[in-house]
């Protein structure tokens, strides 16, 4: 999933950014309020990770203007230690869970899986589509209960065309779920992924709406 990542702390911003993508996830990380409020104004997110003290402009005030918007992306804030009215007025603004400092990364790795289930509406840790199976804390599928060899890239496609079956994503959509800002992908690397996908799950598995972009059928 593409997560953004609002920290102004170098070293944590890093530490988190180098652990969220080891556990498969797009960041892309702002250091400041302004930058994260149009970052979300003006690209798609499934997660957004706020630190609550952010400069030029909070991390509460971010995740007010985001709800005004009546964007629904998750958001899970970071507080510090013993700041128990960050949290609860965090709680009241908007945010689905909080993370105190110092962050285990591993548990946020699990919080922001539950958060990107909860908000695709479903509460398994693994989604079902007819005969396919996809397990996405341990970036597994299974087709009629036989692994299926994935690289990262094609994981993370089948993922999230799944967590969006029955609705059309454009390319520029995928490009971003799986790229973010940080790399520039091949003019071709989604078709390419696509092609692989297919090729090992079926070729009905995912259809190509012309001009628009893909689509995972509903079984
Ligand atoms: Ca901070």
């Amino acid at each position: 999933m593409r997560i953004l990542l609002a920290e102004d702390d170098p070293h944590l911003g890093d530490g988190l950014g180098v652990g969220l993508r080891q556990a498969g996830h797009t960041v892309d990380w702002v250091r400041d309020g302004e930058a994260a409020d149009l970052a979300l104004k003006t690209e798609d997110f499934d997660l957004l990770v706020l630190d609550l003290g952010l400069p030029r402009l909070t991390g509460m005030e971010v995740l007010r203007r985001l709800r005004r918007r009546s964007q629904t992306l998750p958001v899970l804030i970071l507080t510090a230690r013993d700041a128990t009215d960050d949290k609860v007025q965090g709680l009241d603004a908007g945010a689905d869970d909080y993370l105190v400092k110092p962050i285990d990364i591993d548990e946020l790795a699990a919080r922001a899986r539950a958060l990107a289930r909860r908000s695709a509406g479903h509460a398994s840790p693994l989604l079902r589509l007819g005969d396919l199976e996809i397990d996405p804390a341990a970036r597994l599928a299974r087709l009629n209960g036989e692994p299926v060899e994935l690289s990262g890239r094609e994981f993370s496609l089948l993922l999230t065309l799944a967590e969006h079956a029955g609705r059309a994503q454009t390319r520029a959509q995928l490009e971003a779920a799986l790229y973010g800002w940080q790399d520039e992908p091949e003019s071709n690397a989604i078709e390419v992924h696509v092609h692989h996908l297919r090729r090992k799950l079926g070729t009905e598995r995912i259809r190509t709406l012309r001009g628009i972009g893909y689509l995972m059928p509903k079984p």
